[in-house]
């Protein structure tokens, strides 16, 4: 896919692109160093083009589809011309697809959750390796069937398809995520697809973790390996302005009622009687966000003028670069694929023997200056599955705050595509003490926050960020008053 306005830019570049890039953070020693960000799985800092595409289009902000103001016309087209960006940028063929703009994958899985209008007895088969929002969204409506994990960390490719052939008929659905959230192992979704169609049933792809990473085609409507349906979020490819994305056949969208109605989604509204309109708009109810819309499409473009097939390199060549200096330190064990990684997204998920996960963590930010991501990542089987809980620990365990520390869990570090090899060797190094627990800190629990806390040591978030004050800064104001 060619970038849209012609410009090539670099990996090189993409650093630059990154707001914060070199923020400066505190440490425990009372030092500053800069933020070596390495959860971007949960969601990535903007790229600065994203900010100044905000900023370019705010003289022209209006609300969209219903004015008939010179701006309204402008906001208008940037809207709909975003929906054709974040369509396109997986391959969707307009005349067969429609593209809806949600908040986020949540909402949008939600939705077509909702519009599938399942039977009680309809299934849907999902696996154990999805994030909450690829599993709890199905269970509300139907029989989920969850397929296993095999052996490698990946779906169990056989038990799905002998699931499909037992409850053919009854499958309505197979939902599966493009790559893990946990270990980045990415699905074979075509073979999937084709598998779901052959036995009657339409495919998802909940595409979160896999469209920042991958170039990715849905393929076209006719195809038998062809995804339905995908969707995915800005806020975890550079665009982090509150939108998410869902792509699916336009027909589907046709029938049945939006799951949300109001302002936007009619063609004509009786006291006793509505006509729906046409998708996208009759998904998207209320006034949209059209910010969220600019910053997506703008980040896209970006992302294409670097290309998704270098991206995917750098970071395949980041995971070559990190995993076997995580696995020469005694005491640290990854999970999911560490010998051959070409089948997996930049996110590695690791425990430490000597400390729990939310005590790496800690000090990981801490003394290092790095921020990660710990606990169970919104995918509690997986993760129980992948450390070996047996029934009768995660039965003893359920009564504790799902926030405490010593619960199941691991230390996840995951790339953006402006990591580099620096990053890296911040995390090695710090991971190297910690293990060898030559951190200087003594952390204990916070009863109240769940969370670990260094003795002596009060973070004072507040300083950092505070809200515009008409009147000036604290001294000004001081001189006011
Ligand atoms: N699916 C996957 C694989 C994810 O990683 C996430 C976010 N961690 C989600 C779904 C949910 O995305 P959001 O929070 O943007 O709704």
């Amino acid at each position: 896919m060619k970038p849209t306005n012609g410009v090539t830019l670099t990996i090189e570049d993409l650093r630059n692109e990154i707001v914060g890039i070199n923020q400066n953070v505190p440490l425990l020693d009372g030092s500053e160093r800069p933020y070596v960000f390495l959860d971007n799985a949960a969601s990535t800092p903007a790229f600065r083009s994203v900010m100044k595409s905000i900023e370019e289009f705010m003289p022209w902000y209006s609300s969209v589809h219903r004015g008939t103001g010179f701006k309204a016309v402008v906001a208008t087209n940037v809207y709909d011309e975003a929906h054709r960006i974040a369509g396109a940028f997986v391959g969707a063929d307009p005349t067969w697809n429609v593209v809806i703009f949600g908040k986020n994958t949540t909402e949008c899985v939600n939705k077509l959750a909702y519009r599938f209008q399942f039977k009680p007895d309809d299934v849907v088969i999902t696996t154990s390796l999805e994030h909450h929002s690829n599993d709890l969204p199905w269970r509300k409506y139907c029989n989920v069937i969850h397929v296993g994990i095999s052996s490698d960390g990946g779906i169990d490719l056989q038990e799905l398809q002998d699931a499909l052939r037992a409850h053919k008929g009854a499958v309505k659905l197979v939902a599966v995520s493009g790559a893990s959230n946990v270990t980045g192992i990415c699905s074979p979704v075509h073979d999937i697809a084709q598998w779901a169609h052959e036995a009657g049933a339409k495919i998802f792809v909940d595409v979160a973790q896999l469209v920042p990473h991958r170039a990715i085609d849905i393929l076209p409507n006719n195809d038998p390996r062809h995804l339905d349906f995908v969707a995915y979020s800005a806020h975890k490819m550079y665009a982090p302005f509150g939108i998410g994305v869902l792509v699916g056949p336009a027909d589907f969208f046709e029938k049945g009622e939006p799951d949300i109605v109001g302002g936007g989604t009619v063609s004509y509204v009786g006291l006793e009687e509505v006509e729906w309109g046409a998708a996208p708009q009759k998904e998207e109810a209320g006034s949209p966000n059209v910010v969220g819309a600019v910053a997506l499409a703008e980040a896209i473009t970006v992302l294409q003028a670097v290309g998704m097939d270098t991206i995917a390199q750098h970071e395949q060549a980041l995971l070559a670069y990190a995993i076997p200096k995580m696995k020469s330190i005694a005491g640290v064990r990854i999970y999911g694929p560490t010998e051959n990684f070409s089948n997996k997204v930049g996110v590695i998920p690791f425990t430490v023997e000597s400390a729990d996960h939310a005590l790496v963590a800690t000090v990981l930010s801490m003394e290092g200056g790095i921020g990660v991501r710990n606990g169970n990542f919104c995918a509690q089987p997986y993760m129980r599955k992948l450390l070996g809980v047996t029934p009768e620990e995660e039965k003893a365990k359920r009564a504790d705050r799902c926030d405490n520390p010593k619960l199941p869990g691991m230390v996840r570090a995951s790339f953006g595509c402006y990591n580099n090899e620096e990053d890296v060797d911040r995390l090695i190094e710090t991971l190297g003490r910690i293990v060898k627990k030559e951190y200087r800190g003594v952390y204990t629990i916070d009863p109240i926050t769940g969370m670990y806390v260094a003795k002596g040591y009060t973070m004072n978030a507040a300083q950092h960020f505070r809200f515009f004050n008409p009147l000036g800064t604290p001294s000004a104001r001081e001189e006011v008053a």
